[in-house]
């Protein structure tokens, strides 16, 4: 007998467990990818730089794994608002959550709710042209940006924000990204990390990019670097990383009038300014059994714009246990989460690794449905769920409803640019007819 498979979350973890399961079941199972968007690939849409296009092409992988027997893309369906986990459950043999981490862990210092201040999850959703930020407010006309984080993220909103107009124009950045990033006056922009460079979850790629800016330059403080034969007691691939740090100590700015200054030891304490952020207070830190330790000695960064890229929470759906500690569900180590619940990628373990990662959590959860020895229910899941959000007037949109989008992006996108994002449901939903 056929099983039911609900997969919510339309982003790699999604489409890894997908795979994983047709793999499992070949075309016996029926899968239905849930999203609350009209167009999938979660992350690799809208997270991802798009100026990093090769790491989209994955894209293709995901297509094929939708246009397999037996798979469908459920667009325009929140679960919590259209239908509820308790329904999906008692629909479905197995559900499957791989809602990410959508919502930015909170600075948590005074000031960090005036005007200004942006978590990434909003400031690169901006940017890549995500509905929930494309009207987002980003204050671009003071001279400095502070952005707080010593990851791949923070780079990524570095780097955005550091190139010229043609360095952008050839990416799916979002064409009200690029509008306004053309009047930008940002010239100082500060990459705050707590910790010091040896302990910075940069990648060498990501780190090395920085030194081939058009217009910027970015700079280490010579005395913020451990001592040369420390490095050798790195993993190499995070020792090359540092080397490119090195790099940046010391080298001649030439004539570029952006810098990108990576302000290590230093921790937020404080924003300050008169109705919206002009200056970020920092507090100088020193390493304690590789813990950041205040030492009482401030500084101010003058900014409009303040990022925090410290990380990111799943978001809690209603009726589904949450550890509000980790942001994310509880669950074993395969992802389960009760008889029939499962989780997996972000939403399972938290946001860390590449899009790659989530390759062998939707592996793990195939091979935990097979150990808990899932039996089908029987029935037509699919045609029951339609039904269901046909009864609430739901309008829900499929994989070729996204083609039919996909296909108006690439005819609408910028001389030189892969596509030109749709950033409404509303007009997505519009063209769709
Ligand atoms: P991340 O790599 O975990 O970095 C988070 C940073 O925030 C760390 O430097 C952390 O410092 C700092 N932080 C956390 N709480 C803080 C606080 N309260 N005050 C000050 N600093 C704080 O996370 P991410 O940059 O968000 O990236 C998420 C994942 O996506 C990572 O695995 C990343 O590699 C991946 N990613 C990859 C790419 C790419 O491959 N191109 C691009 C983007 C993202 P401590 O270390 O001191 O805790």
């Amino acid at each position: 007998m056929t099983l039911n498979i609900a997969i919510i979350g339309a982003g790699p973890a999604g489409y890894y467990t997908a795979e994983a399961a047709l793999k499992q079941w070949g075309g016996t199972a029926r899968i239905d990818i849930i999203d609350r968007l009209p167009t999938p690939y979660g992350l690799i849409r809208a997270g991802v730089a798009p100026d990093h296009q090769s790491i989209k092409a994955v894209t293709k992988r995901y297509e094929a794994t939708n246009l397999g027997q037996g798979v469908r893309f459920v667009g325009n369906v929140m679960v919590g608002r259209d239908v509820s986990v308790a329904e999906l459950l008692g629909i479905y043999d197995a559900v499957v959550l791989s809602v990410g981490a959508p919502e930015d862990k909170p600075i948590g210092i005074p000031g960090d709710d005036l005007p200004g201040v942006l978590g990434s999850a909003a400031f690169v959703g901006w940017y890549n042209g995500h509905p929930d930020y494309a009207r987002l407010d980003v204050p671009l006309s003071h001279h400095g940006a502070a952005i707080i984080g010593n990851g791949n993220v923070a780079i990524d909103c570095a780097r955005i924000l550091a190139k010229t107009i043609p360095e952008l124009e050839t990416s799916d950045i979002a064409q009200h990204a690029v509008d306004a990033l053309r009047q930008s006056a940002i010239r100082d922009i500060h990459i705050v990390g707590r910790r010091g460079p040896h302990q910075a979850s940069f990648t060498t790629k990501e780190a090395g990019e920085l030194g081939h800016l058009e217009r910027a330059h970015p700079i280490v403080r010579p005395e913020d670097l451990p001592p040369l034969d420390a490095d050798a007691a790195l993993e190499p691939g995070h020792r090359k990383m540092v080397t490119h740090l090195r790099s940046f100590a010391g080298t001649e700015r030439g004539d570029k009038p952006v810098t990108i200054n990576f302000e290590f030891f230093r921790r937020p304490v404080a924003v300050e300014g008169n109705g919206r952020a002009e200056r970020l207070i920092v507090e100088t830190t020193r390493l304690e059994n590789g813990a950041a330790v205040g030492t009482g000695e401030l500084h101010a960064i003058p900014c409009g714009l303040i990022i925090a890229c410290i990380g990111y929470r799943t978001s809690a759906l209603p009726g589904v246990a949450f550890d509000d500690r980790l942001g994310r569900f509880p669950g074993d180590e395969q992802g389960r989460i009760m008889p029939g619940l499962y989780a997996s990628g972000w939403a399972r373990r938290g946001p860390s690794g590449t899009i790659g990662t989530n390759r062998p959590d939707g592996f793990s959860v195939v091979e935990a449905m097979v150990a808990d020895g899932l039996v089908t229910k029987g029935g037509d899941a699919p045609a029951a769920l339609d039904a269901l959000l046909a009864g609430r007037g739901a309008r829900a949109t499929g994989f070729g409803d996204w083609q039919r989008l996909d296909a108006a992006e690439i005819a609408r996108a910028r001389p030189g640019a892969p596509r030109e994002k749709l950033v409404s449901v509303a007009e997505m939903l519009g063209l769709i007819g």
